[in-house]
């Protein structure tokens, strides 16, 4: 495929509206635009048609059609991915799923549901709350990102540091094949927990729609907690919020969830959601604890204890669920909340072992400095996974090469402190490069023979994750804002 851009005629697009019905196939300039990025929108890249099928059939259909034409294909979800993972690069037919949202089942007694791959996250822990069960992976865009995204980048969130990300809440899975042969991984629905045989469901989780598109999934519902309670704790500074995290760890508690903010991202989200952060905090953490109403006022006390040891200056419980929830929906809410100072920004996603949290917010503000950007941190503290947010004017080319190379060189250090380059954003486009120093060639190799068992001609979600597609990807002429 390399160096190939694709266009459609006629009588392809007639064909296809054949299979999806002419109102969702679209292939107009102006309706195109909305698909030639994701939420990174650094670089733009326009496909060559939008197919929005309704059902597994029609996709099975679309996809054959497509390998007898060689077009590539890209899966899409809600497009709500930080690191390019569905731009059309060098064009391509981008598969929405977002028509394909039902949830087809919920089984409170194995506590499973089976939903479309397009389902949105949000909607399903909505309809398990009425059987007293959760999809317990949330990510803050869990009111648009769909559940095969979340699948495809396996998904984190605040409360990954308890229960896990989305790879250990997926019991099976079905896939369309880029030939357009459907394989069910994992779990079937009708069968109990356990599939024997290579764990190729796990294979998937994280492929970022480069080895078929997901139709449905099984997934496991859990109970919520009998109780919470949920703090708020302001710091002087990072410094001595990381230092806090770290002693929450080390004493052996794990929250259900334990989130960071500083300054910045803390009066960006004040001014979007009025919850009443304390003024002048360089950083606060929210620490959501879990389990049996009679130790949680024991387990606050001794969290707390360590806070104040670690020098917050202030502790603060949420006294109702109302007041729980704003104050969710204002740390949720935090990328967007920058919106409101900043007229662009690229948001990170590293890791770092939690003992060097302080370290690496020390080399985030060097980076500030050396390139002259402005940086405000969200962390999924508890898990060690960084969310610098990079603040630029796209107008400006020099401000976006400054913020790139400081993103890099944040990516870089999280490496060297033995991290890694993503969390739960995934590689995409952004950080193929950064691939090749995080894993060594046997590992990648392995990899792309991986994947060409699944996709052969790999024209499922060309040009994405591996280095190599870096390089092939910089032949295609791009709608790059600058450098
Ligand atoms: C404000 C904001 C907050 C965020 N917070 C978090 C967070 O807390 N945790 C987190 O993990 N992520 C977060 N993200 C990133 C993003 O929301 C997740 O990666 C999400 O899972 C993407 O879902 P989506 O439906 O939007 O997928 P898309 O963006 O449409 O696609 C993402 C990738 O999945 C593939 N894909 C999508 N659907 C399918 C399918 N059915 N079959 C095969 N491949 C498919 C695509 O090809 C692409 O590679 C955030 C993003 C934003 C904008």
């Amino acid at each position: 495929m390399e160096g190939m851009s694709f266009s459609l005629s006629e009588r392809q697009r007639k064909a296809l509206s054949r299979i999806v019905g002419e109102s969702h196939v679209l292939w107009r300039e102006e309706d195109l635009l909305v698909y030639e990025c994701d939420a990174y929108t650094l670089e733009k890249h326009l496909p060559t048609a939008v197919v929005l099928p309704g059902d597994p059939r029609e996709v099975r259909e679309v996809v054959r059609f497509c390998a007898t034409e060689g077009l590539p294909i890209i899966p899409r979800g809600a497009g709500t991915s930080l690191s390019g993972s569905v731009a059309a690069v060098g064009g391509g037919v981008v598969v929405s799923l977002s028509r394909m949202r039902r949830i087809l089942s919920i089984d409170p007694r194995n506590r499973r549901a089976l939903v479309e791959a397009g389902c949105v996250n949000l909607h399903l822990t909505q309809a398990a709350s009425r059987y007293g069960l959760v999809f317990a992976p949330d990510p803050s865009s869990q009111g648009a990102c769909t559940i095969g995204g979340n699948v495809a980048t396996n998904s984190g969130g605040p409360h990954t540091l308890r229960y896990g990300v989305t790879t250990n809440h997926v019991l099976g899975l079905e896939l369309v094949l880029s030939d357009g042969q459907t394989v069910w991984l994992g779990v079937r629905p009708e069968e109990g927990d356990d599939a024997p045989g290579l764990d190729l469901r796990g294979v998937v989780i994280g492929s970022e729609g480069m080895l078929g598109i997901v139709t449905q999934v099984l997934v496991r519902l859990i109970p919520p907690p009998p109780a919470r309670k949920t703090l708020l704790v302001a710091f002087p500074s990072v410094t001595e919020a990381s230092r806090a995290v770290s002693a929450i760890i080390e004493a052996g508690i794990v929250p259900g969830a334990l989130e960071m903010m500083d300054e910045l991202i803390i009066r960006a989200v004040e001014a979007t959601y009025q919850f009443g952060f304390p003024q002048g905090a360089g950083a606060v953490l929210i620490i959501e604890l879990e389990g049996v109403p009679s130790g949680l006022d024991r387990l606050a006390a001794k969290v707390e204890d360590l806070c104040r040891k670690a020098n917050a200056c202030e502790v603060r419980v949420a006294t109702t669920e109302k007041e729980r929830n704003h104050l969710w929906k204002a740390r949720k809410g935090a990328f967007g909340a920058v919106g409101r100072i900043s007229p662009n920004y690229l948001t990170q996603d590293g890791v770092v072992p939690r003992s060097h949290l302080a370290e690496i917010t020390g080399w985030i503000e060097a980076c500030s400095k050396k390139y002259g950007v402005t940086i405000g941190n969200v962390f999924h503290a508890g898990d060690g996974n960084i969310h610098p947010l990079i603040l630029y004017d796209e107008q400006d080319p020099d401000q976006v090469r400054r913020a790139l190379a400081a993103g890099r060189e944040i990516l870089e250090r999280c490496l060297e402190l033995g991290g890694s380059v993503t969390g739960e954003h995934g590689i995409g486009l952004e950080k193929m490069d950064l691939l090749e120093k995080q894993f060594g060639a046997a590992e990648l190799a392995l990899m792309q023979a991986l994947r060409r068992a699944f996709d052969p001609q790999g024209r499922c979600n060309p040009y994405k994750m591996f280095p190599s597609s870096r390089r092939c990807a910089d032949f295609f002429p791009r709608r790059q804002i600058a450098a």
